[in-house]
């Protein structure tokens, strides 16, 4: 079946999601009876004595909610090559890794045929809303998409991202092609064992089928943002390529440089056009439209940890439509960005009834909690879930997911505000990890308040033409009292006093009561900002990339806890000057 050509008819998609949109209720408890009945024989859901019932009520009876810690003794099991059926019905033959950048190791989730099923069902659905509005012509995409290593588990199982799971399925070029965004880089490129040959090839290849990009794309953009900053770097060589037809050394993996050569001709012409164009951009500004001429839109996930990376997008694409992609992750899809006109700070994901149940675990307010200090921790109430009809605009809740592949009452661990409804479909907006990021006492903030008050400080720069590339946090509790570290790798080096500016911006834009209470009684130091040599984060992406993450799902860790070792020696031996706040003196 995963073989197949389909034709898509895309007034039929959207026909088909609206159907489904309008019966949510009805959908949802056929979904969930589905999933039980292919998995009834399951020792998971044959242990919690649902025996066979796959209706709503018995199944919230008999089944807990769960986290991956509880899962994990039972997905070692499938992984290290027990057949029997523990968590699903038929066999699990491949394990996806989540990208893990909050715990310092990917997690293995279960991954089967139906994910790769839903995965192009979402990718239609928001296809054929956005060619409604921003049609795109037949060419190809520069998708800037990686594979990551593949391994198998103890149990002979193979090991991939779930991104590179997808990548690699024929369904997914058969949908890609359908959606007339083909990617123009060979497989060679995009599963290439060395993530820097493959950017920089992937780059070669949209200069070499420049007249026919539609759009460029990637899964979270941080990668496109990545890709474009090596273009700076690059260009010339990549000119020098076109012109000569000849690979540059660097490229020496051998199935690499044999695909390329049947693509790289010598070609001067070319090669004087995209270095004309280049050097007549100001500082960059608008790169993507000049050397890709035809591109409609730039289509990736720009919401939660990607948005600090929005604003460099922006300045590449000029006067670019910016279309945010859908919300997923390893263990399953959620909602499709059926609004793509919206701007990507407030896009909205309407949630396919059809593609899991879903729950939702209210979000009522915050408590306070003197556990693991050094550890991102939970800090909400909360009271019963609620199903995808029960939800009330303008709550907040924790997304629980039942799937297709052996995940019952699975706790996502990602904060969504409803924000209204397609139909009767929830539309989502993500707000972030529900990790609480930063705690030393009453103070808690997260992933998002983390993220203002960089921009915030971030706009300080702004007059030194200085940017923030990446950054991160931690919280020192060698000293007492303990204080907030956050980490910055700037564009270049900036003076003393912008800096000293900086961190006294960032200590008084953390707005929290209970971080400005502490902070004014000195419960909390003074906050450090610590400047880390340029490449730094790269650094930490090899790293990620060496434990068999994919760049294509990569999320920069927004908070470097103690266990994390790794990247905090990374952090604390690439600083190179650091800053304490007087904001509070
Ligand atoms: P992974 O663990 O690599 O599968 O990544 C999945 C996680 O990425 C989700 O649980 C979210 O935290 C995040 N994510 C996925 N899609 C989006 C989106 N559209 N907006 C913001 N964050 C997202």
């Amino acid at each position: 079946m995963l073989e197949k050509m389909e034709e898509f008819n895309f007034e039929k998609v959207i026909k088909e999601f609206e159907t489904a949109t309008k019966d949510v209720g009805r959908v949802q408890k056929e979904t969930l009876q589905k999933i039980l009945e292919e998995n009834g024989e399951a020792e998971y859901l044959q242990k919690l004595g649902l025996n066979g019932r796959t209706d709503v009520e018995s199944f919230k009876a008999c089944v807990p909610l769960v986290t991956h810690k509880d899962l994990d003794p039972y997905i070692q099991r499938v992984a290290d090559g027990d057949t029997s059926p523990i968590l699903t019905g038929k066999p699990i033959t491949t394990i996806s890794l989540s990208s893990g950048t909050t715990q310092g190791k990917p997690k293995f989730v279960p991954f089967n045929e139906e994910l790769v099923e839903s995965t192009m069902q979402i990718y239609r659905t928001s296809f054929a809303f956005r060619d409604r509005e921003f049609p795109i012509g037949n060419g190809k995409a520069l998708q800037l998409i990686y594979g990551s290593k593949q391994f198998e588990t103890k149990g002979g199982l193979t090991a991939n991202t779930a991104t590179t799971n997808i990548y690699r399925s024929s369904y997914f070029k058969n949908t890609m092609k359908a959606i007339r965004s083909e990617c123009c880089s060979p497989d060679e490129v995009i599963f290439g064992p060395d993530f820097n040959q493959s950017v920089y090839c992937h780059l070669l290849c949209g200069l070499i089928y420049r007249d026919e990009i539609q759009s460029v794309s990637s899964t979270f953009v941080f990668s496109i943002v990545h890709a474009f900053r090596t273009f700076e770097q690059i260009w010339e060589e990549l000119c020098t390529d076109i012109r000569d037809g000849v690979l540059n050394k660097r490229v020496t993996v051998p199935s690499i440089r044999t695909a390329m050569s049947k693509l790289l001709k010598p070609n001067p012409t070319l090669a004087d056009l995209v270095y004309k164009k280049c050097s007549g951009l100001s500082n960059w500004y608008g790169l993507i439209p000049e050397i890709f001429p035809q591109t409609k839109y730039i289509y990736g996930i720009m919401t939660g940890s990607m948005e600090p990376y929005l604003k460099k997008l922006r300045h590449y694409a000029g006067e670019l439509p910016l279309l945010s992609g859908d919300y997923g992750s390893s263990e399953g899809w959620i909602g499709a960005n059926v609004n793509p006109t919206l701007p990507p700070e407030s896009v909205t994901y309407a949630v396919l009834p059809d593609i899991g149940y879903f729950e939702f675990l209210p979000i009522m307010e915050k408590v306070e909690n003197h556990g693991d200090r050094t550890e991102a921790t939970f800090l909400y109430t909360e009271s019963e879930p609620v199903g995808l009809t029960e939800v009330k605009v303008g709550n907040e809740y924790e997304v629980v997911v039942t799937n297709v592949a052996g995940l019952y009452r699975y706790r996502l661990g990602d904060m969504v505000k409803v924000v209204g409804f397609h139909n009767s479909t929830p539309e989502l907006q993500f707000r972030c990890r529900r990790n609480l990021l930063l705690n030393i006492n009453i103070d808690k903030n997260t992933e998002k308040d983390l993220q203002l008050a960089v921009e915030e400080a971030g706009k300080l720069l702004v007059d030194e033409k200085l940017e923030v590339v990446d950054f991160t946090s931690h919280v020192d509790l060698t000293e007492d009292p303990g204080h907030y570290v956050i980490f910055w790798e700037l564009s270049r080096e900036a003076g003393e006093e912008v800096l000293n500016e900086c961190c006294n911006c960032l200590d008084r834009s953390f707005v929290d009561a209970g971080y400005i209470g502490a902070r004014k009684v000195n419960a909390i130091g003074a906050l450090e900002l610590r400047i880390v040599r340029r490449g730094t984060f790269q650094k930490i992406l090899d790293h990620y990339l060496g434990l068999g993450s994919a760049v294509s799902q990569f999320k920069t860790p927004r908070c470097v806890g103690l266990s994390n070792s790794v990247v905090l020696q990374i952090l604390h031996s690439n600083v190179v000057k650091s800053y304490f706040s007087t904001a509070f003196a």
